[in-house]
């Protein structure tokens, strides 16, 4: 028998449903790739005159920006979703600008033209090219390489925050086309916002509710319990503890969190974020092992959900900054009420008509399914 599932966090409903199991021959098949020089690769190294400028990179001293010699560079996108807008050299001025677009409960008979409320796409995005390597994915880099993709993750979120024009940013991994990589060769990416997401917000408001009504983490709740149980515990190392969420939307979704709280990536210390990337590369091995059945290499995307900026920002009377005036108020801050976490969502089920209909996603594996197998696949390493 199915059964429904809602996340009372984010009022996501799932429905689990096992006699559903996918079919292996549906799933996507990527070719595996050798990691040699690709002439026409723009993300190959010898290659960097065929993208932007380096904002960023991790090189030796010495080595010239946009030569060879990089460890990981990071480039604005060629191809940007957002662009930085010199109008908006901070978050206030696009928050008093267009925050009653922003506040989804601004009621419609106070704008000008209720129908459409465009808003300059106002943000950054840009490109972490995780190794000059043609490889495609995590479970292809040595130590060091993860460590330095991890690293850099922090660079540039501090870096990212500082500029005080951001509410959030996002960083993320698509790796295969099955799960959005447009190219092959490993490369992650950064995209903030003036202001946050939906999803992001509609946590941190239950979220900021729960630690009204008690006085304590949502999510460090959450984890306590789920340690206790261990139903859903996939992995654990020092500081982190990966899991299958109860409300997973896909088979083998996989949650990684700190088991202390901990609101932004950006915070952590190095030889946290070092283990952090060992801990995300080791469970999508596991994933590697759960879909056998693929010939050829998983497709996946990772998402880092760290807390947003606008803690340190200028405060204003919309939007999340009403949940930033919120919590001044009630004297927390979003460290104490975000706790980050990365999310790891193997490319094995497609979203088709009735997910983007009804907003529910049909999961084939329960968690505690997925769960087991990735405990016994872990066992036969
Ligand atoms: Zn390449
Ligand atoms: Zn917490």
């Amino acid at each position: 028998m199915s059964e429904y599932r809602r996340d009372p966090l984010t009022g996501r409903w799932v429905i689990v449903a096992e006699e559903r199991a996918a079919r292996p021959h549906q799933f996507d098949i990527e070719t595996n790739a050798d990691d040699s020089y690709r002439e026409h690769c723009p993300f190959c190294e010898g290659n960097e005159s065929l993208t932007p400028g380096e904002v960023d990179a991790i090189r030796p001293p010495g080595s010239r920006a946009d030569g060879p010699g990089w460890a990981v560079r990071v480039v604005p996108n060629r191809y940007p979703a957002v662009h930085r807008d010199p109008r908006f050299p901070d978050n206030h001025s696009f928050q008093s600008r267009y925050g009653n677009v922003l506040d989804v409960d601004t009621p419609l008979a106070m704008f000008e033209k209720p129908f459409y409320q465009p808003l300059p796409g106002t943000g950054a995005h840009e490109v972490l090219v995780d190794t000059p390597r043609h490889i495609l994915s995590l479970t292809d880099m040595n130590d060091e390489e993860v460590k330095n993709v991890f690293r850099m993750y922090k660079r540039r979120l501090s870096a990212i925050s500082k500029e005080k024009r951001f509410a959030h940013a996002m960083i993320f991994k698509n790796v295969g086309a099955a799960a959005g990589a447009s190219l092959p060769h490993s490369h992650s990416q950064l995209l903030a916002m003036p202001f946050l997401p939906p999803p992001i917000q509609r946590e941190l408001h239950r979220a900021i509710a729960f630690r009204r009504e008690t006085d304590l983490c949502y999510w460090c709740e959450h984890l306590k319990h789920e340690l206790k149980n261990k139903l859903r515990i996939v992995d654990e190392s020092d500081h982190f503890v990966v899991l299958c969420p109860y409300v997973s939307r896909f088979p083998g979704e996989v949650a990684v969190f700190p088991k202390r709280h901990v609101s932004h990536y950006e915070t952590l210390q190095q030889h946290h974020t070092d283990e952090l990337g060992k801990l995300v590369r080791h469970t999508i091995t596991l994933l590697e092992k759960l879909a056998v059945w693929i010939k050829g290499r998983l497709a996946y995307n990772i998402v880092l959900k760290s807390g947003p900026f606008v803690y340190n920002g200028p405060l204003d009377q919309r939007d999340m900054l009403d949940t930033a005036v919120w919590l001044q108020k009630l004297d927390y801050s979003f460290e104490k009420v975000y706790h980050f976490h990365v999310s790891i969502l193997p490319s094995l089920a497609k979203a088709a008509g009735f997910e983007w209909g009804c907003g529910l996603h049909i999961n084939p594996i329960s968690p505690e399914t997925a769960a087991q197998r990735l405990r016994d696949a872990a066992q036969s390493v």
